[in-house]
């Protein structure tokens, strides 16, 4: 992830502060090969160009290009502007501290790591928050995904509701919301079902359980591998319920960045959550700083 664009960065920027003086076009002519970095690393076009705007307004004034050090001046702009595309100041992924049982549904399209990302969520509330939680399938479509979360659950000893067959996605959340009550559950993560692209019948299905729900955090899991996709699925499910957050799962792949550079100034919302591989604890909150540090190297 992000390792051809930070080779290209690292080449850009060692050339610029390996020079003494830099003026205005030695400048812009950085920003010109960090767009078409961006560009490759599948960043979407508006959001490439706000970036090498505000960074080359920033970088040309006065007091960066006399200053001792400009080349040095001018990475520390594009660290600052990088850390805003990614989402700005590291803020604690989930506030849990709501009225119990509080309620987090998981929205996304189907292979994108959703159930995989509950349940790794789950085990995470349970271990270092130490608060206990039920995980509820709503995936009355998918043959054997309720089944699933069972025994995912069992993996990181958090309680499923019991399934009941034939009941559909609305009458589960009651029922889960019911029995996170009445267990005192601090948390209930609602695993929704999944469709191949984005449509008509899944957006009413997740109006519906979201208005019986009420949830605290609405999460929508994308895959990073599928680059921009990943940035529309979250446009159209934005335009439709109220998302508070983003996981990007298979960050652990050879993903270009495109998907975590873009996401947050698309949709104005937060990648809350990086999914780093299929074991069930590979899952990091995702802080914006130690990102851009990782891409300048
Ligand atoms: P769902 O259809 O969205 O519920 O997808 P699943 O949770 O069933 O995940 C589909 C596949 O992706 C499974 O084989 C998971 O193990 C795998 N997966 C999920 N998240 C990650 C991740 O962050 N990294 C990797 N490498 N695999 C993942």
């Amino acid at each position: 992830m992000f390792d051809s664009l930070s080779d290209r960065l690292t080449g850009v920027f060692d050339r610029l502060r390996g020079r003494g003086a830099l003026n205005e076009q030695d400048v812009r002519e950085a920003m010109r090969e960090v767009r078409i970095a961006l560009l490759e690393a599948d960043v979407a076009l508006p959001v490439a160009r706000k970036f090498i705007d505000s960074v080359t307004e920033k970088a040309v004034g006065q007091q960066v290009l006399k200053s001792v050090t400009p080349g040095q001046q001018v990475v520390k702009i594009v660290n600052d502007e990088l850390i805003e595309m990614l989402g700005g100041d590291d803020a604690a992924p989930l506030d849990l501290d709501a009225k119990p049982p509080v309620v987090i549904m998981m929205v996304g399209l189907q292979g994108s790591g959703k159930t995989t990302s509950t349940a790794k969520l789950a085990r995470l509330i349970r271990e270092k928050h130490g608060k206990k939680a039920l995980m509820a399938s709503l995936d009355v479509n998918r043959p054997a995904a309720q089944e699933q979360l069972k025994v995912l659950g069992e993996q990181v000893d958090v309680a499923t509701l019991p399934i009941i067959a034939g009941q559909q996605p609305v009458d589960i959340a009651s029922r889960a919301m019911e029995s996170a009550k009445l267990q005192s559950a601090d948390v209930l993560l609602l695993d929704t079902a999944g469709r191949l692209h984005v449509d008509d019948a899944l957006m009413a299905e997740m109006k519906a359980v979201h208005g019986i729900a009420s949830p605290h955090e609405v999460l929508l899991v994308v895959d990073s591998l599928t680059g921009q996709d990943a940035v529309n699925v979250a446009q159209s499910f934005n335009e439709e319920i109220p998302l508070t957050g983003v996981i990007l799962t298979r960050m652990d792949g050879d993903a270009r960045g495109g998907a975590a550079l873009s996401m947050r100034a698309v949709t104005g919302k937060p990648i809350k959550f990086a999914g780093t591989g299929e074991k069930l604890d590979a899952i990091e909150p995702f802080h914006p700083s130690r990102v851009a540090n990782r891409i300048l190297g």
